[in-house]
């Protein structure tokens, strides 16, 4: 497993995600159907998923030798949303790569539920967790199909309404094929949304959300909030986000410097420690007068 280069596992992670929705794709399966499979699944399935994930003592390398996270200590609860927080480059989106097995790490343990996350099934794993990533992965089929991933017994309107839920339905009407355009000729803000649909479909209890209106203009993501808002309700959900208000929305926070967690709590906590999180959060809130100051201008015109 560690051998193998992070492209070809990126392509196997991928592989394993769209295994059920290959039917749909031939292309996309022959280009990973070349590849051998390496990563081990353990075989256990709970009877019930709480969803409170462990992360003790944790070290990971990427197999050029970076040390992408150092003695990491995290838990995150279930029916709470957990921000992290850091600048670009801290270990956040790594921190959600060995939490969805993407990669495992080289010293220290994750858990989920009490039990080791190496011992899941890791299709089990996958089916319940919801991620929405910095960069998708749309493949190359329609629209619906890439919608459909997130749950492929899902009816016509079940998908409409996904697509509603993440603003995408009107821009899709638009175009000439519907939604049976191909997905990978949709901008990136637009691909970043069906995404967000293919989630909503998926309806997971547990949500990863990495920078996911990132790729968003204002207007977008201020219409995403709300339905975003109400999925995060009541599951376990990590936001990583430089979107002040779903910062400030997480229950607990933990910040992240160049691989280690430096400072955790509430937002409250977190700010009065006044340090790293501190900074952050004045540059974003600094940034969003700014903007805020643009406006105005631009309405006074
Ligand atoms: P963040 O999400 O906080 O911006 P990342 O978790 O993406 O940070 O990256 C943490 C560190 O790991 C960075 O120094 C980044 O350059 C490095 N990194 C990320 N992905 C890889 C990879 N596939 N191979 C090698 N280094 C990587
Ligand atoms: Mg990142």
């Amino acid at each position: 497993f560690n051998n193998v280069s992070a492209p070809i596992r990126q392509l196997h992670r991928i592989y394993d995600e769209m295994n059920d929705a290959m039917i749909y794709s031939e292309s996309f399966f022959s280009i990973i159907n070349a590849e051998e499979e390496t990563e081990t699944s353990g075989n256990y399935i709970p009877t019930e998923l709480k969803g409170e994930f462990k992360i003790e003592n944790v070290d990971f390398y990427y197999p050029n030798g970076l040390h992408a996270l150092k003695n990491i200590n995290m838990t995150i609860q279930p029916n709470k949303i957990t921000a992290l927080v850091g600048l670009s480059g801290a270990g956040k989106s790594t921190v959600i790569n060995l939490l969805d097995k993407f990669y495992l790490p080289n010293n220290g343990k994750i858990y989920l539920d009490g039990i080791d996350i190496e011992e899941y099934d890791t299709k089990y794993l996958r089916e319940n967790i919801g991620l929405v990533l910095q960069k998708n992965h749309i493949f190359n089929g329609s629209i619906e199909e890439n919608i459909r991933y997130g749950n492929i017994d899902a009816t016509e309107e079940e998908i409409i309404d996904a697509a509603k839920k993440a603003y995408i339905h009107d821009q899709i009407l638009l175009l000439p094929e519907g939604y049976q355009s191909k997905a990978l000729l949709l901008s990136g803000g637009q691909q970043q949304r069906i995404a967000i649909a293919r989630m909503f479909l998926k309806n997971p209890p547990i949500i990863f959300l990495d920078e996911p209106t990132a790729s968003l203009d204002a207007i977008a993501t201020e219409q995403i909030k709300n339905s975003l808002d109400a999925i995060k309700k009541g599951r376990t959900v990590i936001i990583i986000s430089h979107s002040i208000s779903q910062i400030i929305d997480a229950d607990y926070t933990y910040v992240m410097k160049q691989g280690e967690v430096v400072e955790d709590g509430t937002h409250d906590e977190v700010y009065k420690m006044n340090g790293t999180y501190k900074e952050i959060f004045d540059a974003m809130a600094k940034s969003l007068n700014i903007d805020k100051i643009a406006k105005t201008m631009d309405d006074d015109d």
